[in-house]
């Protein structure tokens, strides 16, 4: 089995969910009392956030970079990103390592895509449901057609997402309003939802509505482990 390095803290409360499902996933397939080989660099998210929110994103680059060859040095025989929004920099941190990049919109895309999905909404922070960092690669690497919520709608998410789940904050009420925008989201034409967002999966469960969802930690995961074993 080969070392899956992670890059996390962006949140902790997601990174730690990660974890989990890297060793659930990897006893699963292995048995026993295997787990899985985990080289992990965890950042200051109040300084990423801050960058973040002031646009210095070749800032929060050279930060990750630099995370990243740690891992490297550390054993690890790839690299994930655990966070959709940080795959902004997914560039530029590859570029600061040998080891492979496993990056979350592809695995997104791949479970999708064996699952017929072709068109689907995409929830997370205003920065990955607004730019194209993530959004373009599924459209034009995968050919996925993506549907956003609408401007008010991104409000609430994103806010939900660093106010209160990067807090460990579980809300009914902020559940009830990402039910909401899912359901009409779905509705408007989507056949399925991304929680495009690593801490979503903490707020809102498959049991809580009939739309198909897509938890990209556990997909992010299960591609990490598919490329260790
Ligand atoms: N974990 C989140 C994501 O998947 C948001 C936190 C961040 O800004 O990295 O996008």
């Amino acid at each position: 089995m080969k070392t899956i390095g992670l890059l996390g803290g962006m949140s902790w409360e997601s990174t730690a969910n990660y974890y989990r499902a890297l060793n659930q996933q990897v006893n699963a397939q292995l048995g026993g009392l295997h787990s899985a080989k985990i080289v992990l660099n965890s950042v200051d998210f109040h300084d990423i956030e801050t960058l973040q929110h002031q646009g210095q994103w070749e800032q929060t680059a050279q930060l990750l970079a630099i995370a990243a060859q740690n891992v490297e040095k550390a054993g690890a025989d790839c690299l994930m990103i655990c966070t959709n929004t940080m795959h902004k920099v997914a560039d530029q941190v590859q570029q600061a390592v040998s080891i492979p990049l496993l990056h979350i919109a592809d695995a997104t895309a791949t479970a999708l895509k064996e699952d017929g999905m072709t068109h689907v909404g995409l929830l997370g922070t205003r920065f990955t449901m607004e730019q194209d960092f993530y959004k373009g690669r599924l459209i034009e690497q995968h050919g996925i057609d993506v549907m956003v919520p609408d401007s008010t709608e991104q409000t609430v998410i994103h806010d939900v997402i660093y106010k209160e789940l990067c807090q460990g904050v579980i809300n009914p009420a902020s559940r009830a309003a990402f039910i909401a925008i899912i359901e009409k989201l779905h509705r408007q034409g989507a056949e399925a939802i991304i929680l495009g967002c690593t801490e979503i999966a903490m707020l809102v469960k498959a049991d809580d509505t009939e739309v198909p969802l897509y938890d990209t930690t556990e997909i992010h995961a299960a591609m990490g482990v598919r490329w260790a074993i």
